[in-house]
């Protein structure tokens, strides 16, 4: 019997994408025939990047590393109803602690119970089991030094994302007095 061809989406926020991911994916790509990286597009978390700058951020990685079997797309709603709309065979998630086994779980017995579908967890190696993108999000507003832990495209895209945000939020208080009144001058 010839081997069965086995497709998985790595569904996530990816906001934005890290070594952490990328070792999950690396190690994936050595399990699965395809692989297609799935940016939720659900706005459940204080998002940085839009789906599209997260889907554009990461097609870069996959072109300049030359990741074949990788694709990257972005999805609504449901984890299952998009991996039965792809024929995917499995969910890949990734694992960093003990503390995301518990979470992780219940998520997985969820989707197995209402749509069938088995999860696979792979560990991360041990130098980017405390690397989240939320912590990255902070370390890099703080100015701290994230080369070893995201891609050095992403970096540069974050760097210039919070300075634009910092930029930002200087002009709405400048716009503001301190009763609160907008005191920028209507035109
Ligand atoms: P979600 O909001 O769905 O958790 P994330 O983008 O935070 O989306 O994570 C996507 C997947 O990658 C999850 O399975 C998460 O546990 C895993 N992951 C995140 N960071 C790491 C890391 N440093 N090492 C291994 N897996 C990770």
């Amino acid at each position: 019997m010839g081997k069965k061809f086995v497709r998985a989406i790595f569904p996530g926020s990816f906001d934005p994408i890290t070594n952490g991911h990328l070792d999950v994916i690396n190690r994936g790509m050595k399990l699965f025939d395809e692989l297609i990286i799935a940016v939720g597009r659900s706005p459940v978390k204080n998002q940085l990047f839009t789906p599209e700058e997260r889907v554009e951020m990461i097609a870069e990685l996959i072109h300049q590393r030359r990741m074949r079997g990788v694709s990257v797309e972005s999805f609504d709603g449901l984890t299952v109803e998009y991996a039965a709309k792809k024929k995917a065979d499995v969910i890949l998630r990734g694992l960093r602690s003990l503390t995301d086994v518990q979470y992780e779980f219940q998520l997985a017995m969820t989707n197995r119970a209402v749509a069938g579908i088995e999860t696979v967890f792979i560990m991360t190696s041990e130098q980017y089991g405390f690397t989240s993108s939320t912590l990255i999000r902070e370390v890099a507003s703080l100015g701290g030094d994230l080369s070893n832990l995201i891609p050095e495209n992403i970096y540069n895209r974050l760097k210039q994302r919070l300075k634009k945000a910092k930029h930002e939020a200087r002009n709405s208080k400048s716009e503001t007095n301190t009763n609160g009144q907008n005191t920028k001058r209507k035109t």
